[in-house]
Formats: structure tokens, sequence, C-alpha cells
């Protein structure tokens, strides 16, 4: 299928197609005696995903474990749909959003706020899952993909409390999500990704440097693909974080107003994106997965509930 890339070592790039767009966000199957779906995508790919695994031959008793990096809907929101479509597969999640998959009902109502009328256009509704199908992951925790291969993950809150790194045994793949920002493959740019309400800069840091420190072999972005030049990628990530943070403190001192304080933001970062400076198409796709109003709205948040 032409939304699947093979990337060596069994893993394959699925481009989910998410609200119709082509190239924002990936979901991966790594094809081995146990085969893991890492993301879903959103509750509108879902079906794109399914004939995506029938192409690779994974039928609907064949799909052993779908793990999300976190559940925001552009990852997780197909996790409902998914699970139905492969009644074998266990559900793994990190323990801060398990609850979330069971009973969505919390997270649609803030999605709902966040997103207003676009929700539907762009992520569809999350299905619940059979609780007793969701295995929660603590700190670290293992998925078994078969032959003595393992996906590790590893807790990497910043972007989001829930979120967790994938690291993959054989091939040394590191699944970020968003932890380490927004990467466009088209132009090489990497934009920070600091949605509120979790956003902590100090946190986010921390993760990049553990991230660091596992020595992955290539990232695997949600959005979107994969980077092998690592050590500078996630120097880039680290260094994204502060710009953004230091720019929205400064607007902030300013006392900009949370309008204001995005069109500064967005006007003195612009150059650092060449997404930014041509192709509308890429500049929208930029805005829609790592907007400066959602980002420096995050960062505001999080300015405002730490002390100093
Ligand atoms: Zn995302």
């Amino acid at each position: 299928m032409d939304n699947v890339t093979a990337l060596g070592a069994d893993v394959y790039e699925i481009d989910t197609r998410m609200a119709g767009y082509s190239g924002i966000t990936a979901g991966y199957l790594i094809l081995g005696d146990r085969p893991c779906l890492v993301e879903t995508g959103t509750s509108t790919s879902a079906p794109i995903v399914r004939d995506a695994l029938t192409s690779l031959g994974v039928g609907p008793d064949d799909l052993a474990t779908v793990v999300v990096t976190h559940i925001h809907l552009d990852h997780a929101g197909g996790v409902g749909d998914i699970a139905r479509f492969y009644p074998s597969a266990e559900i793994v999640v990190h323990e801060k959003g398990a609850r979330h998959l069971a009973d969505p009902s919390r997270l649609m109502a803030s999605a709902k706020m966040v997103w207003g009328d676009k929700l539907d256009v762009l992520f569809g509704a999350l299905a619940p899952t059979d609780a007793a199908r969701i295995r929660a992951l603590g700190d670290t925790g293992n998925i078994d993909l078969g032959n003595g291969r393992t996906l590790s993950s590893h807790y990497s809150p910043g972007h989001a409390k829930h979120h967790v790194g994938l690291l993959d045994s054989l091939s040394g793949d590191l699944y970020v999500g968003d932890a380490a920002g927004v990467y466009l493959p088209e132009t090489g740019d990497l934009r920070p990704a600091t949605p509120p309400p979790d956003f902590d800069l100090g946190v986010a840091l921390d993760s990049i440097a553990l991230f660091d420190a596992l020595g992955p072999q290539r990232l695997l972005f949600s959005h979107y693909g994969p980077v092998t030049n690592v050590a500078e990628t996630l120097e880039r990530s680290a260094e994204e974080l502060r710009i953004w943070v230091d720019l929205t403190r400064q607007a902030r001192s300013e006392g900009l107003d949370l309008d204001h304080a995005v069109a500064m933001v967005r006007d003195r970062t612009r150059e650092r994106y060449a997404a930014l400076q041509g192709d509308e198409t890429t500049a929208e796709q930029f805005e829609l997965l790592s907007g400066a109003p959602s980002n420096v709205a995050g960062i505001m948040h999080w300015l405002d509930r730490t002390p100093g």
C-alpha cells in the first residue's frame, strides 16, 4: 500500500492519513512473532491502519499488542476501534492514561473544549476499551515482541504526564512520541510540542536527557518518521524548548495577553523553520501539530503555576 514504508528490522511506518493529510501522523508496526502496533492514530484513521496491517499479512487474530506513547487523540484516538478489530491484542499504555482508554468521557469532554467543532474533523471519537484488555505501565515496562526481542517503555513526561518512550531491543529504535517535539521530514524542521495542561520545561528536558542516555540508534517520530542523527536531533529538541520558553517568558513579563504573546513568539521564531518560509501546506501541517497558540498557552500555563 502506498501509505506503508518499510524501515528495516521488520518495522513498517504507516501513514495514518490523519484528517486526510499525508505525512503528518505515523503509526508503526513491528512485525515479528508477536506483531505490535505503536500508535493507532485517530479514530477516523483506524480503518486505514487496519487496511495497512492487512496488507502486511496481519489478520484479526494476529496482532499481539497495541501500545501508545500517550493518550492524546492523534496517537490513541483509534485505540477503541483497533481493539475491536483485533480481539487478541493487549492494549498497553502508561498508568496515568489507562483509565481514560477504558472510559474516554472526560478525555473527550476536555478535547471538545480545546478543539470545538474541529474535533470531529480532526480526530473523531475515542471509543472505550474493555479495562480487562488494558495493561498499565509504570516508570518502566516490557512488551514481548517474540524471539527474544522486546520493546521497553520509559516514562517520559513533560509533553504529557502519561507519556512513554519505547526502545526496541533489536533495532535500537526509540519511539519518541511527542516528547522530542514535532519533526518535518520535508524540511528537517523540529519544533517543540508544549500544549497545556501538562507541559513542564524541567520535566521535558529530563525526558530528552533520558532518551539520549538510552543510546538509541534511530528516533521514530509520530510526527513524522525516522531520524538517524540522534544526538544532534535531541540537542535540537532541548534547544527548541528553551527558546520557546524564553520568548514566552519574555512576552509574559512584558504583560502581553495570550494572543499578543502568540503573535510575538510566532514572529520571533519564524526564521528558524524552513516550513514557514515557503509552501503553505507544510506551514499548515506544522500549525496543526504544534501550533503556536497551543505551545504558548502550554508554556504560559506552566509559568503561571511555577514560582519564580
Ligand atoms: Zn501528537
